[in-house]
């Protein structure tokens, strides 16, 4: 019951105004607790002092002696809810007004003995005590002295009236407080009940969303309130995932497209070496070469689409170490050579320092290498592929620059892609070398941030294209990982 908000709400908020209003009364209690009971000592002190004016003045002025003088003053006062007593120095009874009427709340009028003792305590000052017997009484004790004697003066106050103040006072705080707490928890849970219904609302309608009807959206009545901006938010967080969905979907289909091709050719061109009988063995030999091509096309193929996966993952085994980027750039060309000197093309690479650089060896060499191998593929017998490396402030910049057919102006925003190509039929119909699945540069823009950088294309007409690959000196990105660790990021 108590996981329900609503009610942790009522609860919370009516224990926070409980304790606000407990407070509230205690105080106000106590500040009309002390105003009166002030009220009720100053009148006892008051009262107590007009005795003891009359009694200094008969004392020094009278001629009876002094007992019979304070006996004559004392017994002749009659004042409501008081009583006055007065001790002689051995704290024996000298005189006594008459005890006033008392019955209240089991409490007792305190006797002479009780009065007497508090004269006892009166030492050499005034004393203003609860008395003894009873605390519904106030007592005062104050010392007289005579010509030849000392007398102890007690007054006495039925705090009564006192209480006839503050019981009205506390009966509306017992009724009021819990009254108003009890409201509070009312009006609390009701409107806890109706600004949270909207969040029930939600929580049913976002129950309905599947993968199959990710496209469908909460309803956002007012965008302004603290639940409008979550279903806003919710609604955000939805057309992501279908985003996220439906690039997965294009994904698989894509990546089975791809595969379909090669499949397709490797099991026509087996069935129809299989199919005739008495071939010659260039002819199997032929059939052979094609499936061989085809196989390794579709290893290429299924590396990067597991290479893109665990990019997506995140769970890229990365191998970090220093070494230099012109190192790197060589073996590239090295290995490129040879397909380069097969179409007739040029390759050459500049650049006048070793370039220190700390990152994946194999993924920098992957990004360099499929930046020249799209250049050396798009380049026409005769022409030429110039690789350049610099050091510009903070970052490593290698250009790419061939005098290839250059990129069509609107496919130029779509080369990143994943599975995009700017001219399928052509390259349909190149060599086993030249067929790309389109994953390259979505590959290479992966390295590149993954290591802090980027690729771009620089520059592309029907002179050849500019690739830009720019890397920073000092890999922060990477600047954390120990040797051999595992992160990739997306692509
Ligand atoms: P692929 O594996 O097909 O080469 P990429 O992602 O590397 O895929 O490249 C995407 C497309 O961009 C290629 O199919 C090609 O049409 C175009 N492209 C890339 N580099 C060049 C280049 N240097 N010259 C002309 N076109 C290029």
């Amino acid at each position: 019951m108590f996981d329900s908000m609503r009610i942790r709400l009522t609860l919370w908020y009516t224990g926070l105004l409980g304790v606000v209003l407990v407070a509230f009364a205690l105080t106000t209690y106590n500040y009309i607790y002390t105003a009166t009971a002030k009220k009720t000592d100053d009148s006892l002190v008051e009262s107590a002092n007009s005795l003891i004016a009359s009694l200094t003045t008969e004392l020094n002025e009278g001629d009876q002696t002094p007992s019979e003088a304070i006996r004559d003053v004392t017994l002749n006062i009659r004042l409501k809810d008081r009583q006055f007593a007065v001790f002689d120095k051995y704290f024996s009874l000298v005189a006594n007004s008459e005890a006033p009427v008392f019955r209240w709340k089991n409490s007792h009028w305190p006797s002479i003995e009780n009065l007497a003792r508090v004269a006892e305590n009166t030492g050499n000052g005034p004393v203003l005590v609860d008395s003894p017997a009873s605390r519904s009484v106030r007592v005062y004790s104050v010392p007289l002295q005579s010509r030849s004697d000392i007398f102890y003066v007690v007054a006495a106050l039925s705090l009564h009236e006192q209480e006839e103040t503050l019981e009205p006072v506390r009966r509306a705080f017992y009724i009021a407080v819990p009254l108003a707490i009890l409201l509070a928890a009312v009006g609390g849970y009701l409107l806890a009940q109706r600004n949270l219904r909207p969040v029930v609302v939600m929580g049913q309608q976002a129950a309905r969303i599947t993968s199959t009807n990710l496209h469908e959206r909460l309803v956002v009545h007012s965008s302004d309130t603290e639940l409008g901006r979550l279903a806003v938010i919710f609604n955000d967080l939805l057309a992501r995932l279908n985003l996220s969905f439906e690039r997965q979907r294009r994904f698989m289909a894509d990546a089975s497209h791809e595969l379909r091709t090669p499949l397709a050719i490797v099991r026509g061109e087996s069935e129809v070496a299989l199919s005739q009988k008495d071939r010659r063995a260039e002819e199997y030999r032929e059939s052979l070469e094609i499936v061989n091509d085809e196989g390794r096309r579709m290893s290429r193929i299924v590396e990067d689409l597991f290479t893109l996966a665990r990019a997506d993952e995140g769970t890229y085994p990365l191998v970090v170490s220093n070494f230099y980027l012109k190192d790197v750039i060589e073996d590239c060309l090295h290995s490129e050579r040879s397909l380069a000197n097969e179409r007739g093309i040029n390759l050459n690479f500049v650049t006048s320092q070793e370039l220190p650089f700390s990152g994946d060896e194999g993924l920098i060499c992957r990004l360099v290498l499929n930046l020249i191998d799209n250049a050396v593929k798009n380049t026409p017998a005769g022409g030429q592929v110039s690789v350049h490396a610099t050091l510009e402030s903070e970052h490593y910049l290698i250009h790419v620059e061939d005098t290839g057919t250059g990129i069509p102006v609107e496919a130029r925003s779509y080369i990143f892609e994943r599975f995009y190509r700017a001219d399928k039929a052509r390259v349909r119909v190149a060599d086993s070398n030249g067929v790309g699945a389109g994953l390259g540069l979505s590959i290479a823009r992966w390295i590149a941030e993954l290591h802090g950088g980027s690729v771009t294309l620089e520059r592309s007409d029907e002179m050849g294209s500019t690739f830009v690959i720019s890397l920073p000196t000092t890999n922060r990105k990477m600047g954390n990982l120990e040797k051999g660790e595992g992160g990739g990021g997306r692509v």
